[in-house]
């Protein structure tokens, strides 16, 4: 499969900027107009009067080796909303190409496309929140460029089959696998498919399972070409400085992240016991995320009621195949304890 056809043509034909720090990281550094005489703060004995190293060579490195690919295969960005934002603006040309949304799912997405005024071709996944492949490849015409999979789904928790996300990559386009959430589920990452498949690109993050949503770190695996792409779009240092060394000294403990995930899934399993004995929850959905999904009498009462009682959960419920549903994070025990209280109290 050619996918430099699929490049942008100006994105092709750009002249990306040439940054500093590019060809050299060391030595006598007059060549950026940084502060030479070190910076007005210091943390640990790290300086910060320097520019970053802007292709993020030592982070890419550690990242490729704990997914089993080489670092030409990884692109780190400010967040997965990082990588969601250069994929659309590599692939996509304004008011012609389209991306296929397979909805319900995570809103940036069609954020994203809609900022680059990309067409948006939304297709409902299954009643099982499954991917209907051949609803899909109804959608998918000579204009789309990306399909997003979100796997396991936000909001709905699922996994989607492997095979099927497999089979959308024979239809032409980017296939974009979002594994947000994939450390909290039994299935493997599709990550060492990236391999075989030059239009599949996984992405992931260090905001949920790591659990480092403030330092904005997310990734994705693809073919080197694409990487290559997107190193000419993205901001030239793009990844400060501060967040490469936390990501780096958070990667080394990967054990303690092991613990913190097995903790989660279990808090998760005595979460969807309660729920699901309470007479006010019609359904609670099967999870392999950080959060669930469940279906009430009336979803915004329920939203209400909690929100007064300081509990803030998600109302997806105006969303297709959503109705009265709200989506809830796995909290410590002590705050879900207190949800199931107030749950108890809304509905005795
Ligand atoms: N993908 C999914 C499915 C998400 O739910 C989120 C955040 N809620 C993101 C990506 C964004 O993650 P990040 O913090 O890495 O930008």
């Amino acid at each position: 499969m050619n996918i430099e056809s699929l490049i942008r043509t100006n994105i092709h034909a750009l002249q990306p900027y040439h940054s500093a720090r590019q060809d050299f990281l060391s030595g006598i550094l007059l060549d950026a107009n940084e502060n030479s005489f070190g910076s007005s703060l210091t943390l640990d004995g790290f300086s910060l009067n320097r520019y970053p190293d802007p292709y993020q060579r030592e982070l890419r490195a550690v990242l490729a080796g704990m997914n089993g690919v080489a670092a030409e295969h990884v692109f780190v960005g400010v967040g997965s909303d990082e990588v969601i934002d250069l994929l659309v603006r590599v692939f996509c040309e304004p008011k012609h190409d389209s991306v296929v949304l397979l909805e319900p799912t995570y809103g940036m997405y069609r954020v994203a496309a809609s900022i680059q005024d990309v067409h948006i071709h939304s297709c409902l996944l299954t009643e099982h929140f499954q991917i209907d492949l051949d609803a899909v490849k109804k959608k998918v015409d000579a204009t789309t460029k990306l399909i997003f999979c979100c796997s396991p789904n936000n909001p709905t928790a699922n996994v989607l089959r492997s095979e099927d996300i497999l089979a959308l990559c024979q239809w032409g386009a980017m296939v974009i696998v979002d594994e947000a959430y994939i450390d909290f589920a039994s299935s493997a990452s599709m990550g060492k498919q990236i391999l075989t498949h030059p239009n599949l690109v996984v992405m992931r993050t260090l905001s949920k399972a790591w659990g480092l949503a403030a330092i904005r770190l997310g990734y994705c695996l693809a073919d080197p070409l694409v990487i290559s792409f997107m190193m000419k779009v993205k901001a030239p240092y793009n990844i400060n400085a501060l967040t490469s060394r936390a990501a780096l000294d958070a990667l080394g403990k990967g054990d303690q992240v092991r613990q913190t995930i097995n903790t989660i899934v279990e808090e998760r399993t005595w979460l969807l016991h309660q729920l699901a004995a309470l007479p006010c929850i019609k359904h609670v959905f099967p999870s392999d995320a950080n959060f669930m999904l469940i279906r009430c009498n009336d979803a915004t009462a329920l939203y209400n009621s909690l929100a007064a009682k300081g509990i803030i959960v998600r109302n997806r419920s105006t969303e297709p195949l959503l109705q009265n549903c709200l989506r809830i994070t796995v909290g410590t025990r002590q705050e879900n304890e207190q949800l199931i209280r107030a749950m108890k109290e809304w509905c005795p």
